[in-house]
C-alpha cells in the first residue's frame, strides 16, 4: 500500500442513488408500496471509509411496524389470489429489475456499507439468482398423497404461514435480504424485514424493485428501525407467523424468547467460529489461498469465516510463515475502488471490538504473525480499517479460540493427529461451517462427517448457492434458509382426509 485517496465524501452520490430508487431524499421505511417515516428518531449513516455520517434515516415507531403488518397480511391473501405460475413470472421479473439496475445496486451497496464493490458487483448478479432460483419453485412446490391404509384419499398441502419477520445484519444486507425474501415469498408469505439500522438501503430497494416488478403493494415491507424497539415490535406483533433471524447468538436467543411467547416460530442463522483444517498432504498453494479466503475476504465480516485455523504440526512454521507474507500483500482500503479486496470494518464499534479482542489475544500468549490494528497509511482516511491480522500458537482454550471475533481475525493452532484435528474443531459451542485440505479422499470424507457444521468444504471455502441448504448446528442456530429446505421452513403443511367409500364405517376412536 502506498498512496490512499479517500478522503471524499460519499453523501451526495449515495442520495442521488437512492433518490433514483425511492423517488425522495429522505430515509425511512417502505410500506405498503411507499416511503413512510412515522415519528422516530433521526438515526446517522455512517460511511465506515471515512467515519463521517453521510446521511440520516426516520427511526420506525410502532405506527409503522402495525402499518407494515397490516399491509403485508393484505398483500398475502392477494398474492395467493395468483396462480403459482404467475408468483413465478412476478419473481422472475424481479431478477431482471435488479440485474437491469446491478451497477447502481452494487454503487450504493458499496459506497454506503463498506463492501468491495468486485465483490458486490458479483454479489448483485447472485441476488437475481436467488428470485430466479425460486421463482422456478413457485409452480413445483406442492404436497403429495400419501397410501393410507383406509379407505380415505389422504393427500397434503403446502401452505404458507403469512406474514413473515425477518431481521438481518450490517455485513452483508444485500445479499442476505435476497436471501430470506426470495424462498418466504416463494411459499405465497409476505415479508416484513428489518435490515440492520447501519445498513438498511440496499434491502429498502429490494422491497422498492419487489413492487416494481409486480408483487402486490405491501407484500415485502422494509423496516428501517433499530432492533430493540422495531426489530422486537415486530417480532411481538400479533400478525407475525414465522420470525427468521440471522444476527449474532445473543440477539437471536432474545428474538426466539419474544416469539416464544407467541408460540411463533424461528429460523435462526447466528454466528460461528469455524475451523479450517489443514493436513501436510494439502495442496499448500491451494491451502493458502483458501485459508486467506476463509477469512479475510468481507475483511472477516462473514458468519462462515474460517477464524479457527488449524495446521498439521510438520508444515505449520512454513505454512504460517507464507501465510503471513500473502496477507502483507492483500490490498487494503477504498471499497469503491476495484483494486481493493479488503474495505473498511462496517462499524466503530465492531473495529473497536476486533482491537481488544486482538490485544487480548496476545496478552493470553499467542504470536501476531501479522497485522494487528488499522493499517498507518489508512490512518489520516479515518475510516475503520483494520489490517489481515494473524496471530499463532493460539491455545484451545484463549477467547480467540472460544468466541467469534467477526472481523480479518485468524488464530493458528497447531495439531498433531488427525483425531486432534476433529477434536479442536468440535471444542466449540457454534457449528455453521468448517473445511479441510488434504488429498486423502477417504480422510477428507471421514472428517466431513465427524466436524460438528451445517456446511463443510473439502479442498474449498466459502463456495454457498441459494440451491444447497444452508444454516448452523449448536449455537449457530437451527432451520435451514436456502435451497429446497427453506422451503419446508417457510410453509406449513396440512394433511386432508377425503372418505371414498360407499358406505363408510363411522369409528369413535382413531382409524388407520
Ligand atoms: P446483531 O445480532 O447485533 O444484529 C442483527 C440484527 O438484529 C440487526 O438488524 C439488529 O437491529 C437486530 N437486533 C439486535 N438486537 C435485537 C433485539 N434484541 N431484538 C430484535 N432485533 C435485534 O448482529 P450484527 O452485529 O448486526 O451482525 C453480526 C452477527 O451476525 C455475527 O454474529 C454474525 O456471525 C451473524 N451473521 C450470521 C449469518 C448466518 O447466516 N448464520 C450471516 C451473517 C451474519
Amino acid at each position: 500500500m502506498s498512496k490512499v485517496d479517500i478522503l471524499r465524501d460519499p453523501g451526495p452520490r449515495i442520495r442521488e442513488l437512492w433518490k433514483g430508487f425511492a423517488g425522495t431524499e429522505e430515509i425511512g421505511s417502505f410500506v405498503d408500496g411507499e416511503i413512510v417515516f412515522g415519528a422516530g428518531d433521526l438515526l446517522d449513516l455512517t460511511d465506515p471509509a471515512t467515519g463521517k455520517v453521510f446521511a440520516q434515516f426516520k427511526d420506525a415507531d410502532a405506527s409503522v411496524i402495525d402499518a407494515a403488518m397490516d399491509a403485508a397480511s393484505k398483500a398475502q391473501r392477494e398474492w395467493m389470489k395468483l396462480t403459482a405460475s404467475a408468483r413465478g413470472r412476478v419473481m422472475n421479473e424481479i431478477g431482471r429489475k435488479i440485474r437491469e439496475r446491478a451497477g447502481e445496486i452494487a454503487e450504493i451497496e458499496s459506497r454506503s456499507a463498506g463492501r468491495p464493490i468486485r465483490d458486490i458487483r458479483g454479489e448483485v448478479v447472485k441476488v437475481a439468482e436467488m428470485f430466479e432460483y425460486y421463482a422456478g419453485w413457485c409452480d413445483k412446490l406442492h404436497g403429495e398423497v400419501i397410501p393410507v391404509p383406509t379407505s380415505h384419499l389422504n393427500y397434503t398441502r403446502q401452505e404458507p404461514i403469512g406474514v413473515v419477520v425477518q431481521i438481518t445484519p450490517w455485513n452483508a444486507p444485500l445479499f442476505t435480504g435476497g436471501w430470506q425474501i426470495a424462498p418466504a415469498i416463494c411459499a405465497g408469505n409476505a415479508v416484513v424485514i428489518k435490515p440492520s439500522e447501519l445498513t438498511p438501503l440496499s434491502t429498502l430497494i429490494l422491497g422498492v424493485l419487489c413492487e416494481a416488478a409486480g408483487a402486490p403493494r405491501g407484500l415485502v415491507n422494509v423496516i428501517g428501525g433499530q432492533g430493540v424497539t422495531a426489530g422486537q415490535a415486530a417480532v411481538a406483533h400479533k400478525r407475525t407467523g414465522l420470525v427468521v433471524f440471522v444476527g449474532s447468538a445473543h440477539a437471536g436467543s432474545l428474538i426466539a424468547a419474544t416469539a416464544a411467547k407467541n408460540v411463533v416460530p424461528c429460523i435462526l442463522e447466528l454466528g460461528g467460529k469455524s475451523a479450517n483444517i489443514v493436513f501436510a498432504d494439502a495442496d499448500i498453494n491451494h491451502a493458502i489461498l483458501g485459508a486467506q479466503a476463509a477469512i479475510f475476504g468481507g475483511a472477516g465480516q462473514s458468519c462462515v469465516a474460517g477464524s479457527r485455523l488449524l495446521v498439521h504440526r510438520s508444515i505449520h512454521k512454513e505454512f504460517v510463515e507464507r501465510y503471513a507474507a500473502a496477507a502483507q500483500k492483500i490490498p487494503v482500503g477504498d471499497p469503491y475502488a476495484d483494486t481493493t479486496q479488503i474495505g473498511p470494518i462496517n462499524n466503530l464499534r465492531q473495529w473497536t471490538k476486533i482491537t481488544e479482542m486482538v490485544k487480548q489475544g496476545v496478552a493470553e500468549g499467542a504470536a501476531l504473525a501479522t497485522g494487528g490494528g488499522r493499517p498507518e497509511v489508512l490512518d489520516a482516511t479515518g475510516g475503520f480499517y483494520f489490517a489481515p491480522t494473524i496471530l499463532d500458537n493460539v491455545s484451545p482454550s484463549a477467547s480467540l479460540s472460544k468466541e467469534e471475533v467477526f472481523g480479518p481475525v485468524v488464530g493458528v493452532t497447531p495439531f498433531d493427529s488427525e483425531e486432534e484435528a476433529v477434536t479442536l474443531a468440535n471444542d466449540n459451542p457454534y457449528g455453521l461451517a468448517g473445511a479441510v485440505w488434504t488429498q486423502n479422499v477417504g480422510r477428507a470424507h471421514r472428517i466431513a462427517g465427524q466436524v460438528r457444521a451445517g456446511t463443510f468444504w473439502i479442498n474449498s471455502y466459502k463456495t454457498i448457492s441459494v440451491m444447497s441448504p444452508f444454516g448452523g448446528f449448536g449455537q449457530s442456530g437451527y432451520g435451514r434458509s436456502s435451497g429446497r429446505d427453506a422451503l419446508m421452513a417457510y410453509t406449513q403443511t396440512k394433511s386432508v382426509w377425503v372418505e371414498t367409500a360407499a358406505e363408510p364405517a363411522v369409528a369413535f376412536g382413531y382409524v388407520g
